[in-house]
């Protein structure tokens, strides 16, 4: 195969950050016996997945194949055995108890579902969703490099100092032992804030699993709208200039009926210039929806709705070209694209 120096001029560097953050890794595992990586997550997020059997599929991104050939002209080893191993224990608690823990390098391949690959290697897809830093399943893409660790567990980050093996075993239902086993700390030892250890067995909480399966909320028009825009920079409509669109437009006829995206309670209702009739929904975890433009309100402040409550109708009051649903997600006070927390 013939590669130009153009290509070569990617490759080498490529090469260069993955042997060395490779022996970084190792060199930081043989030193400090225990310790817990920090995963490392991929910003270069791009390809659509679909979801299936609550799986994740990885779909071919569009420059991926390119990145693959360039990465078999030097042979990658599809694992790399990393370093781990346990000498002694701080805690109640022997080596056949617990088998050790190491990580495991490995690059998604087309055709790779992390159900499957967490099967494979006795693992959970908690435990790659965790250890990796997906924060969601549909941005996964193939050529990434991701850690697979020797036993099942989560990456936990403790919040505040004081917290133990023990207080944290609690939380999560599973052995304290086994925690202050794998990250080399007393059963009692009070840990500092922002300390990240693994916590072995343990399983993400179900929103979480939401957030990253994307199916934490329900569509607020259930059919027959088309989106007119989405989420992200665009020319504005009535300044020309590029704006932020901080939420999602569903175009449909006035007086189709909103539903809640979620259950939760209504924090305001009103009118704003911008997004004329509008409700606010206040959700669990720090979510609140936003439903604009609307011909009716049909719900009031304070009122619990649930993703069967219709909360008002479609219109196309403030500032708005013709009838949509403008529908803002923001999870502790920022906006989110909503077409990733949706099915
Ligand atoms: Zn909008």
């Amino acid at each position: 195969m013939h590669i130009s120096k153009k290509t070569w001029f990617f490759i080498i560097p490529a090469a260069v950050i993955y042997i060395g953050s490779v022996s970084f890794f190792i060199a930081a595992a043989l030193k400090q016996k225990a310790s817990v990586p920090v995963p490392a997550v991929s910003e270069n997020l791009t390809a659509e997945l679909t979801d299936e059997n609550a799986e994740v599929r990885i779909a071919e991104a569009a420059e991926a194949t390119d990145e693959i050939s360039a990465d078999a002209e030097y042979e990658l080893p599809d694992l790399v055995p990393g370093q781990g191993g346990l000498d002694l224990s701080p805690a109640e608690i022997s080596k056949e108890d617990v088998p050790e823990l190491y990580y495991m390098v490995y690059r998604l391949k087309p055709g790779d579902m992390i159900g499957t690959l967490a099967e494979d290697y006795g693992i959970t897809q908690d435990t790659l969703i965790s250890v990796n830093g997906i924060k969601n399943s549909r941005t996964i893409q193939i050529g990434q490099y991701i850690r697979i660790p020797s036993i099942p567990g989560i990456v936990y980050t403790t919040k505040k100092s004081g917290e133990t093996a023990q207080t944290i075993a609690e939380k999560y239902n599973v052995s304290a032992d086994k925690i202050a086993f794998v990250n080399n700390k007393g059963l009692e030892e009070e840990l500092k804030e922002g300390l990240t250890l693994f916590v072995p067995d343990a399983e993400l909480d179900w929103v979480t699993r939401q957030e990253i399966n994307g199916d934490l909320f329900k569509r607020p028009l259930r059919k027959g709208y088309y989106f007119s825009s989405y989420y992200g920079w665009r020319k504005n409509p009535f300044s020309g200039r590029r704006t932020f669109h901080n939420g999602i437009d569903m175009a449909i006829a006035k007086g189709t009926p909103v539903y809640a995206a979620l259950d939760g309670r209504v924090s305001s209702t009103g009118w704003d210039n911008v997004y004329g009739n509008y409700v606010k929904v206040a959700h669990h975890s720090g979510y609140v929806t936003m439903y604009a433009h609307l011909s009716k309100i049909t719900t009031k402040k304070g009122a619990y709705v649930t993703t069967s409550t219709k909360i008002g109708e479609v219109g196309s009051t403030g500032q708005s070209t013709g009838p949509h649903l403008h529908f803002t997600v923001y999870k502790n006070g920022r906006t989110t694209n909503p077409a990733l927390l949706w099915n």
